[in-house]
């Protein structure tokens, strides 16, 4: 097995080059970890001030091995000894729909794998409780953004729940990858990843099998766009190591230290859209099992010493002899299992049909090939590739005791029920606020196959040992009649949803019904950290008018949040969409973006429109990350124009000419007056925004802040504020640390502001359902759902939701209560044993209420993923 590690050295040069940008995903970290608060706390931050002040000095640590992780791992050589893997599946975890792509989790109880991991990955996994603790192996099977979108995410999880090592297999722009995300992820130093690119003969064996990497190219000459439909993209084949001139993205120092470190002014370019890996994985065979009963009948010493021996050259194979009977293995052992093999090929345009069909490695698994034929295949394929005859002539190569398991955009299936549960319930309470989600239908027809298969669904499983079978028993259901019956069992629930509904039908059709129709806000992500089954991490979709559109934060899975909230419609969605704000550079802000790029084009070829570039709003730093995507990976620069937010801050140095012409195109395009942004109190390079539209309306948005009076300033009277509130009141310490606002302290510069109206959202996971608030809040604070829309005229009926929203969710606030009343006496009781020791003041009171061991903060976000 050919290990590549990263060059400890290049991870040393960036640290160099993006201070700034390790210290940003130390907050992150620390955002994204509640469990390990006490200790890890202070050790992180103390390692930002080293970071800051003397970046060279940080030393790079080893990743942590605990005594745990070094027993598990001997326990698991020992058990591959004797036994082999006694079950492996493989289970579908996207199925290859337009929100959820494909991705295939295998499972043994030694290892855990993942192929494939884009967008929305992990909340699958955690929605459906896909074990991640020994998740150490991912394989991707093509470098593009549907498969890799999500591994950014994956890594900072898996970073969390302890996995000491990670490898990743796949092209060797893997490892440009895991460099790239360094630009947001900081130095990645607590978890060991190993790439291991596609290069001739990488194998990589382990406990549970052993995988082939084949790398596959296809055949398409030089700058003939490929073909793949699939995600819109007009990728032109290109060799490797091409040099080729930066396309020019602004020319106010956005990549300009990118463009010094290769001579010139050229950049490096490694992307190669010719090639895709398949993979071959054969199971370790399994020795048979003893048969006692059998044994004991032949007169073998069972339960003696003396059988251990026996039992061990039997089931090696060997004939024994014992008191002068010679017993042979088939009488006392089944038969061992050689190991099944299965194949997991991506297919993901024409052009890669012929070297796939022609694959020699492949073929040894198929009939009259030096192999067992493969027990199963999955098809990383689109329908329209399915339908080429020589690649159905490959499938029929297989035998017929071959499985073929397909995950494409035919699969229907819903993958995240809880929230479409979730958003059942809420739509009692009010239909238009609260929209049923939809689902996103593709407009291709299925291919006719002669070979049988089965489409994939989401958590469809096909088990290897201890029998090939394929395995229903974790499919989904998504029945809205149950969620309907199960909330109308909610005690009280029924009575204020209509005192609610009694409210609407008089005085708030006054105001709802006849309400301008825009602007609409569709929130679309409104936890904080990591994206979870109930609240999807930052995005909100501000609809301008019915052309216009603009988006505030664009976290992961933002895309597919927007396909089930807009379902057949998503396209028209997207082509509107002119403008994306991007707030921080924290994961949970921006790393939806490269999908909300591709699916754009693809959207506006799919309606016949002409293609423009989107205007980005961010801090310069995510042009670095652009930059290396763009080099190494796919072509992402021409999708948009940039804007650096610094440029709109109030009295901010004159931008260039062209971006001037940039931001006056902004603002002519979405009818706006004006378009501000001011620095906010969270990491460097946070900003907050101010949009005034041309008709008067002024919606002005946090992003991740403390209370800061610069947002004061730029939102005076404001018509909406969206701020984000983190954490509950009585939690101010943690929101300092943290660098967030608690609810109180949104709600307060809300007032502060004279904002007609407050919706708080970035809620803390740890507020699943609903954020715990006090009785402060008035009729001018709404609270923030994932797929909730509102318009200005709802501003009314929104305080008037929350007396059923509580009912709904009184048992989850029960225990919210309880855990705050616990924090408040253990605090209360802190305070007091100091009292007694004399040294209560001021000052010491806030110190010690932090002595008091905290809170066993619920920290659902790590906690689950640990037990799982
Ligand atoms: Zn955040
Ligand atoms: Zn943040």
């Amino acid at each position: 097995m050919n290990k590549v590690y990263l060059p400890c050295k290049s991870i040393a040069f960036l640290i160099v080059r993006h201070t700034f940008t390790g210290r940003i995903q130390k907050l992150s970290c620390i955002e994204r970890r509640y469990t390990q608060t006490t200790i890890q706390f202070p050790r992180t931050m103390s390692t930002n001030t080293t970071d800051r002040q003397n970046p060279g000095l940080k030393k790079f640590k080893a990743p942590k091995e605990t005594l745990r992780h070094v027993k598990s791992r001997e326990q698991r050589k020992r058990a591959v000894e004797v036994h082999g893997p006694a079950i492996v599946y493989a289970q579908v975890v996207g199925a290859g729909t337009r929100d959820n792509g494909p991705s295939l989790y295998v499972f043994s109880e030694f290892n855990r794998y993942l192929f494939n991991c884009g967008e929305g990955t992990q909340r699958l996994m955690q929605e459906h409780k896909l074990k991640a603790a020994r998740l150490d192996n991912i394989f991707i099977t093509r470098m593009s953004w549907e498969n890799v979108g999500g591994l950014s995410g994956m890594i900072l999880t898996l970073k969390d729940t302890g996995v000491p090592e990670v490898n990743l297999s796949g092209p060797p722009q893997l490892e440009k990858y895991v460099n790239a995300i360094r630009v947001f992820s900081g130095p990645l130093e607590e978890i060991k990843l190993s790439v291991r690119p596609c290069t001739a003969e990488t194998q990589h064996t382990d406990e549970t099998m052993t995988v082939s990497q084949i790398p596959i190219r296809a055949n398409f000459c030089t700058d003939k766009p490929m073909n793949t439909m699939n995600s819109g993209k007009n990728s032109p084949s290109r060799s490797p190591q091409i040099q080729e001139p930066r396309r020019s993205v602004d020319s106010d120092d956005t990549g300009r230290r990118e463009r010094e470190t290769s001579p010139g002014g050229k950049a490096q370019v490694t992307r190669d859209p010719a090639l895709v890996v398949a993979y071959v994985c054969k199971l370790h065979p399994k020795k048979g099992n003893f048969l006692v009963a059998q044994a004991k009948e032949l007169g073998l010493p069972v339960g003696t010493a003396a059988i251990g021996r026996l039992i061990a050259a039997l089931k090696d194979g060997k004939s024994v002899t014992y008191e002068g009977k010679e017993i042979h293995p088939e009488q006392v052992c089944t038969p061992t299992d050689p190991g099944p093999a299965f194949i997991v090929v991506e297919c993901p345009s024409e052009e890669f049909v012929q070297p796939i069909c022609t694959n020699q490695q492949l073929s040894r698994y198929q009939v009259g090939g030096p192999e067992d034929p493969a027990a199963l295949v999955v098809h990383m394929t689109p329908e329209r590739v399915l339908k080429n005859d020589q690649y159905q002539q490959w499938m029929e190569r297989f035998p017929s005791t071959t499985e073929h398991l397909i995950l494409n955009e035919q699969a229907c299936s819903a993958h995240n029920v809880r929230s479409y549960k979730i958003q059942t319930q809420l739509n009692l309470i009010h239909p238009e606020i609260f929209p049923e989600l939809k689902h996103y239908k593709t407009k291709e027809t299925l291919a006719t196959l002669n070979t049988p298969n089965v489409r994939a669904e989401c958590l469809l499983k096909f088990q290897l040992r201890p029998k090939t079978e394929w395995q229903r028993d974790a499919l989904l259901s998504c029945d809205t009649e149950e969620f309907v019956k199960e909330a109308a069992q909610v005690p009280n629930f029924i009575q204020e949803v209509e005192k609610c509904k009694g409210f609407s039908a008089t005085d708030a059709a006054l105001l709802s019904g006849q309400a301008e129709k825009f602007p609409e806000v569709v929130f679309l992500g409104t936890g904080s950290a990591l994206p979870m089954k109930i609240r999807n991490v930052s995005g909100t979709l501000v609809n301008i008018s019915s052309t216009q559109s603009l988006l505030l934060d664009c976290g992961e899975g933002t895309f597919g949040q927007l396909c089930r909230h807009y379902g057949d419609d998503v396209d028209e969605t997207l082509a509107n969409i002119s403008t994306v704000f991007i707030s921080h550079m924290h994961a949970d802000h921006h790393t939806g973006l490269l999908s909300l790029l591709f699916q754009r084009e693809r959207a506006m070829t799919v309606l016949g429109k002409t293609f423009s570039p989107i205007c980005l709003v961010a801090p310069v730093q995510i042009m670095f990350w652009l930059n290396q995507y763009h080099d190494h990976c796919e072509e992402i620069l021409r999708h948009v124009s940039f804007v650096p937010s610094k440029f709109l801050c109030e009295g901010a140095e004159l931008p260039s000419v062209k971006t001037t012409s940039l931001i006056e195109a902004l603002l002519k395009k979405s009818d706006l007056e004006k378009f501000q942004t001011c620095l906010v109190r969270h990491c460097k390079h946070a900003f907050a925004c101010s949009i005034t539209h041309q008709s008067g309306w002024q919606l002005v948005f946090s992003g991740d802040t403390m209370p800061c009076d610069a947002l004061v300033n730029m939102g005076k009277s404001a018509t909406l504020l969206i701020h984000e509130a983190t954490l509950e009141d009585g939690l101010e310490e943690e929101a300092v640390a943290k660098r967030h606002s608690t609810t109180s302290q949104a709600i307060g510069i809300g007032m502060k502001m004279n904002a007609q109206f407050i919706m708080l959202n970035h809620f803390s996971q740890r507020y699943a359902k609903i954020p715990l608030f006090r009785e402060d809040f008035n009729d001018r604070v709404g609270i923030s759902f994932d797929h909730m829309q509102i318009r200005f005229g709802d501003f009314k009926i929104v305080p008037r939701l929350i007396p059923p929203l509580k009912s709904l969710f009184a048992e989850e606030i029960g225990e919210m209560e309880d855990r705050r009343e616990k924090r408040e006496l253990r605090q209360m009781r802190g305070a007091e044993s100091m009292e007694e020791q004399g040294t209560l003041n001021a000052v010491e009171l806030g110190r010690g209420s932090k002595r008091v061991p905290e809170e066993p903060t619920p920290g659902v976000e790590n906690k689950r993923l640990k037990a799982n």
